[in-house]
Parts: structure tokens; C-alpha cells; sequence
């Protein structure tokens, strides 16, 4: 489940071949694919080769994951170096963080090749695929910028059953390879504790996958119920960190301290967590996103951050949004998604489909070129998809070379994947 940087064979010794990757060589087990000749291009796990490609699609990998060339440093100011110095050793201050959010010009291009190289330093070439999957539409909230909200009665609205939810999971995994999904729901209480858990606990006796649920604020029990019955994860963003910016999009309904007591519990279940918040919301300062940032470090293991969309059908519909605000949005997701990536080198952060739908077809490069390392893709059934409107005109990315060559069904993907996350999970805040 990981697109990785292609290898090219320059010599074969029995059961291994040897690879240049990156100016250094590597030897790789072939026992998979004992038919290789010298010259052929290979996808690797580890160092277990595990898929012969042709040389075109290669180069097409090649230039996805190494677009980003490394800037010399020595031609951007000093504050900048500093900085960026400083990311290695220790958290940022607000102070610093904002100075970087402000920049533009070669600085900002000097930011997204450091978070490049974080990544791929710290990450390898890997760059991992998960799928989501959306269950139900309904939704008992009314936050301003959604347009699930229950107010929104022009939505028709599905749920999806449990047989339905629980097949279309188990074909993600066994026919396509998926090794983590996204469960999410509006918070919909036609679906108890029980039924969540029974969704969980089916699809984990069908098949080997990690689950995060992203079903809202259900309480403490639920949570419980839910990581025994075999959840690995939650996705629950925080949206700001502005307590005063939270109650303005949340008038009714929800509160900022029962959101972080969510996420505190959540934590203390052992919830493998994916948070964040969204940019460039009414009313929100650099000042607001400085602090969403620290506060994704407190709390992520896994980041979500994306571009706030106004959306029909909603109090935020008319939210200015030209061309110009649309591309201050995207640059500041970027340099968020760079900042987030010197802050926390390991930590995943997908491309979110509200970047992708904001930047078009080259967002996702941009964004991995910033440091991001993974990729959501949308696995909710064909038939509902069009309903599922947090906002509109959602992205939909097509089959195309990152499902052909970035998943596989092999047990050292998802063995790969356990490591990486059980690390994360295990990590200790260097900096606390
Ligand atoms: S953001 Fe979540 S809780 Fe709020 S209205 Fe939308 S689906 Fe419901």
C-alpha cells in the first residue's frame, strides 16, 4: 500500500539483485520475481522487490516523488537558516512558525524543499495509500462551514447498512490491497455504539486492515467500546484553535472543551489520532494557524489540514473565495503542511481532498513536495458519492498510476505499516 521510488537492476547474484537508488547501492531479495534481467525497473518493499514495471512508468514515478529540486540555502537570508537550524533540535516558537507562514518568493520554495528533504530523509520514498470510506450523510449538527449540517434539508442524505459498509471495506482490501481505511459519518445516532462495533469487528474477521473511525463526538464509552472492538484509530479534527473562532462556527451544538476532552480520552484509549484544522476560515488570523499547528503537535499522529470551501446550502456559502483567496488558501496549506513536516519528521500527513479540490490535478505533487507522505483515496460507493458534501465539487482522483502501483496485497505491506505506526504510536514528544 505505499508508492515507492522504482529501483534499476545494474547486476543480479542469485537471489538478489542490485539496485542504484539515490546514488548509493542497494541489494534487494528477488525470490518474488526470479525472472529479472539487468536494466529492468522494480517496486520494492523494504528490500524485498515485489513488481517488475516498465521503464515509462518509472520515469513517471521518478518524477512524482524526486520532482522537487534541493535549493542552496546559502542564497536565503539568515533569520530563514536559523530557523530552520532550530527545526532539528527543537520545537518552534509561535513567533518562528508565523515568520515562516509569512514568507514567499525563494524563501517559500527554500521551505517546501526542506520539508521535502525531511521526508524524505526521515520517511524513504515511500508514500502510503489509504482509502475512506463514507457511510452515512446524515448528521445531527448545524457547524457553519458543513454542508451536512442538519439544516441543510436540500442534501438527500443515505446511510449506508452494516452488510454494505462491511463489503465495501473488505473489497477495498482484498481486491485493491487497502491496508488502512477511514470510516466517517456525520455524527448520526441511528447508528449505535453497538452497530459501529459491529462494522468494525466484521470487517476485521473478514480481512487484515487498520480502521480509524471518524464518527464525531459519541463520548467516552463509545470510544471504549470501539478500540475493543478492534478500531485503531479516530480521525477527529479540532478545525481551530481559536476557542473564540470555534464557538462562532459551532453556535449550537458543539463546544471547544468537550472537543479536546475527545481528543484527550481518545488519546488515553490508545487511539492512534488524525487531527487538524482548516485554513483560511472567516475571522481565522496567521496567528490562529501558528497555534493550529502546536497544537497538531501536541496531539497528531496523523495530520489533517486543508483549505476551508464555502459551500452552498450553508451560513458560510457567500464567504469570499476568488481566485486570489483560493491561492492564498493553497500556498498557506502547503507551507502549513512544510512547517508541520520540520515539526514532526515521521508523522503522516496526507493530501486532503479539500487541497486537491482547491489546487486541481497538481495539487497532490505539490503537496508531497512539501512534505506531506500520504494520499487518501475515496472508496464510498459510486452512488452516494455525489451526496457526501462537505463541501462541493469534490476532487475525485482516477485510477491512474498511484492504485496500480502503489498498493499490494502483500503481508510485508501491511507488516511495513504496523511498524511504522506502532512507532508512531509509541513515540515520545522529543521536545516535551
Ligand atoms: S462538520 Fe461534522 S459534525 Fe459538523 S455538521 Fe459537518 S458532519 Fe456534522
Amino acid at each position: 500500500m505505499c508508492l515507492t521510488l522504482p529501483g534499476q537492476i545494474i547486476n543480479l547474484k542469485k537471489n538478489a539483485a542490485f539496485i542504484k537508488n539515490n546514488e548509493t547501492v542497494q541489494k534487494i531479495n528477488i525470490s518474488l520475481l526470479p525472472n529479472l534481467q539487468i536494466n529492468d525497473w522494480i517496486l520494492r518493499i523494504n528490500n524485498l522487490a515485489i513488481k517488475q514495471i516498465s521503464q515509462k512508468d518509472a520515469q513517471e514515478i521518478i518524477e512524482l516523488l524526486e520532482g522537487q529540486k534541493k535549493i542552496n540555502l546559502s542564497q536565503i537570508n539568515a533569520r530563514f537558516r536559523k530557523i530552520i537550524k532550530a527545526s532539528n533540535v527543537r520545537c518552534l516558537t509561535k513567533k518562528e512558525i508565523i515568520y515562516l507562514l509569512n514568507i514567499e518568493g525563494p524563501e517559500k520554495e527554500a521551505l517546501f524543499s526542506e520539508a521535502n528533504i525531511a521526508r524524505k530523509t526521515n520517511l524513504k520514498d515511500f508514500i502510503c495509500i489509504h482509502g475512506i470510506i463514507e457511510f452515512s450523510n446524515f448528521c445531527q449538527n448545524d457547524c457553519l462551514y458543513c454542508g451536512l449540517r442538519k439544516q441543510n434539508r436540500k442534501l438527500k442524505r443515505y446511510r449506508m447498512s452494516v452488510d454494505e459498509t462491511v463489503k465495501t471495506a473488505v473489497k477495498a482490501v482484498k481486491e485493491k490491497g487497502y491496508k488502512l481505511l477511514v470510516l466517517q459519518s456525520g455524527e448520526d445516532s441511528f447508528y449505535t455504539d453497538e452497530t459501529l462495533c459491529e462494522i468494525i469487528k466484521k470487517i476485521k474477521e473478514k480481512c487484515k486492515v487498520f480502521i480509524l473511525m471518524s464518527v464525531g463526538e459519541r463520548g467516552y464509552e463509545c470510544y471504549k467500546k470501539m478500540k475493543q472492538a478492534g478500531a485503531l484509530g479516530v480521525l477527529s479534527r479540532f478545525e481551530t484553535s481559536n476557542p473564540k473562532l470555534f464557538k462562532k462556527l459551532h453556535p449550537t451544538g458543539k463546544n471547544f472543551k468537550n472537543r479536546f476532552k475527545h481528543l484527550k480520552f481518545m488519546k488515553e484509549l490508545g487511539y492512534f489520532i488524525a487531527t487538524g484544522s482548516l485554513i483560511g476560515l472567516p475571522g481565522q488570523t496567521i496567528e490562529d494557524l501558528a497555534d493550529d499547528i502546536l497544537m497538531m503537535k501536541k496531539w497528531a499522529n496523523m495530520i489533517s489540514v486543508g483549505p476551508f470551501i464555502p459551500t452552498a446550502e450553508t451560513p458560510l456559502a457567500l464567504a469570499p473565495n476568488n481566485a486570489k483567496i483560493k491561492n492564498w488558501k493553497v500556498e498557506m496549506n502547503l507551507k502549513m503542511i512544510a512547517v508541520l513536516r520540520l515539526l514532526m519528521k515521521e508523522v503522516r500527513i496526507p493530501v486532503v481532498t479539500a487541497l486537491e479540490t482547491s489546487a486541481g490535478e497538481d495539487g497532490r505533487k505539490k503537496a508531497l513536495r512539501a512534505g506531506a507522505n500520504s494520499l487518501m483515496f475515496n472508496l464510498t460507493p459510486a452512488k452516494y458519492r455525489p451526496f457526501y458534501k462537505i463541501y462541493g465539487n469534490k476532487f475525485y482522483q482516477k485510477e491512474n498510476i498511484w492504485e496500480k502501483y502503489g498498493l499490494f496485497k502483500y503481508e510485508e505491506s501491511y507488516k511495513m505499516l504496523e511498524q511504522k505506526m506502532t512507532k508512531e504510536l509509541e513515540k515520545k514528544n522529543i521536545y516535551a
